[in-house]
């Protein structure tokens, strides 16, 4: 713009969104002594405002290494141990350990900006990303508008932490090496909360933290100790959710509740970028399409990532050279080989599972097919590592379960071949990413392979009295 001078903001690291995936990088970074600025749309006391309550996984926090929370304070309501799991005929009630730390999300974040101000980073709100500042085709910097001002940042490192609308990832050139896709009605799953209150408290009601997984649905905890959060996720539109809520309301016979207030978002429910980095970017969070496959949630299933960032992007910085793709590759060959690998393989599997119609859902359910179930009392440990190690003896038993099943018509042999299809491909993803190439040369091939693994992948269908739904 001509005779109007821009100031240019400078810093190692830029990142766009103060979610939950951009402060926690920012804290990484700064940490480790490199200047950080994050910019955030929203204004400060309204980002996160779009949820209330949230899960976190404990073991997950623990890890993090953030400040640990306290039950009973702003920003955490309690930390639960144990879930409740109903078969979809309402006779069966299996006990599963959950490790979550049930958060308000507003006031943590809030929490969160105090700590980064205290460590230097610099927080910018009211600030929307705009475009991308290429030199030689290389990022360099971004603008930003405020207020009706524009704004000039340059860093050596732009990381998009923006949620499901991936600002800077979706608005590169189609050749700069990242795919740019966003997010269609297939790639998410549609959330719909009501925040619940019981009108007679005493009578039987669920259980808080209670799950029908046959319609996607729970009752979660919330703030009000006579009430619960009512929420249901599908796929495909908002109208599949209701649809599935509607199919869940008229079995369930509920005493009667008022509904307080109303929620709704998606969540991303699809493969991530095959790669993250490139140059002088990386995408994190809801940007990069990562969550739990089985749950949905994002927070700290990105953290593990981000943690496996910043050290890569520490190296990165010390060179003084421009970073590069080649500087950032470890995050993906270290992201990819492990989460990302558990994660593709059980994005994989759910293909099979979520084709079972009610009756082998039932079945699955009680012979602890789905979640493991233990003699008496005792909950079995939760699956911290999101994968399924069987042993010789386990597998043996789920063998004896899935015949015992057909040869009694619980189970049909057709969704049977879907199952063991489902997870002979779930194996082979699992393993091509636990071999994601060290050398980005060798990338192209990797990803050609990839392709034709993800096409074998079938869509899944559920049959409800409202409504058929396709997983894709
Ligand atoms: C109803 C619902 C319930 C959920 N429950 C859970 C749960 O219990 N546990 C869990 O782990 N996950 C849950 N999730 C998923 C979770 O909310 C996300 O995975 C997580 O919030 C992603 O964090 P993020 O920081 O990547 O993105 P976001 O939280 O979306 O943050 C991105 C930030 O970027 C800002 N931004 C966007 N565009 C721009 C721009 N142009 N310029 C500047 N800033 C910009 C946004 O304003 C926003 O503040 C739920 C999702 C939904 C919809």
């Amino acid at each position: 713009m001509e005779g109007i001078e821009i100031m240019v903001e400078k810093s190692d690291v830029l990142i766009v969104g103060a979610g939950t995936a951009g402060t926690y990088i920012s804290w990484l970074l700064a940490k480790k002594g490199f200047s950080v600025i994050l910019i955030e749309k929203d204004k400060r006391e309204e980002v996160g405002k779009r949820l209330d309550v949230i899960h976190f996984e404990t073991d997950r926090v623990q890890m993090a290494g953030i400040p640990p929370f306290k039950a009973g304070t702003p920003d955490c309501i309690e930390i639960r141990n144990v879930s409740t799991v109903i078969t979809p005929d309402f006779k069966t009630e299996i006990k599963v350990r959950a490790l979550q730390t049930i958060v308000r999300l507003t006031p943590f974040l809030n929490k969160t900006y105090k700590i980064l101000e205290s460590d230097g980073i610099k927080l910018v709100f009211s600030t929307e990303f705009k475009e991308i500042i290429f030199e030689d085709n290389k990022i360099v910097g971004l603008f930003a508008e405020s207020g009706g001002n524009r704004q000039e940042y340059r860093a050596r490192l732009i990381i998009d932490a923006s949620g499901k609308p991936a600002v800077i990832r979706t608005s590169l050139p189609e050749d700069y090496g990242i795919e740019t896709f966003e997010l269609g009605p297939n790639d998410v799953m549609y959330v719909l909360l009501e925040y619940i209150k019981w009108k007679y408290p005493d009578k039987p009601h669920p259980a808080t933290d209670t799950g029908y997984n046959w319609w996607l649905l729970w009752f979660g905890p919330s703030y009000d100790p006579e009430g619960a959060i009512l929420g249901v996720g599908q796929p495909g539109s908002f109208e599949n959710a209701r649809n599935a809520r509607e199919d869940f309301l008229k079995r369930a016979n509920l005493p009667p509740y008022e509904i307080i207030k109303k929620e709704q978002g998606s969540t991303p429910y699809r493969r991530p970028p095959y790669s993250l980095v490139m140059d002088g970017f990386l995408c994190i969070g809801d940007a990069a399409a990562v969550t739990y496959p089985f749950s949905g949630h994002g927070v700290t299933a990105t953290w593990v990532l981000c943690m496996i960032a910043s050290d890569v992007i520490e190296k990165a910085l010390k060179t003084k050279e421009y970073i590069s793709r080649e500087h950032l590759w470890e995050i993906n060959v270290n992201y990819f080989r492990d989460q990302g690998a558990k994660f593709a393989g059980l994005f994989t599997q759910l293909s099979g599972v979520l084709n079972f119609n009610e009756k082998e859902w039932n079945y699955f359910l009680k012979k602890g097919l789905i979640y493991k179930t233990s003699e008496g009392d005792d909950i079995p440990e939760p699956n911290k590592e999101y994968e399924e190690e069987m042993s010789l003896s386990e597998i043996l038993k789920f063998l004896f379960k899935i015949i015992g099943g057909l040869v009694r018509r619980k189970l049909s042999l057709k969704h049977m071949k879907r199952l063991l299809q489902a997870n002979a491909l779930a194996g082979k993803i699992k393993k091509h990413y636990e071999i994601y190439p060290e050398n980005p040369k060798n990338f192209g091939k990797w990803v050609e392979k990839a392709e034709l693994l993800w096409t074998q992948k079938k869509i899944a269908v559920k049959k409800l009295s409202l409504v058929k739904i396709e997983y894709h």
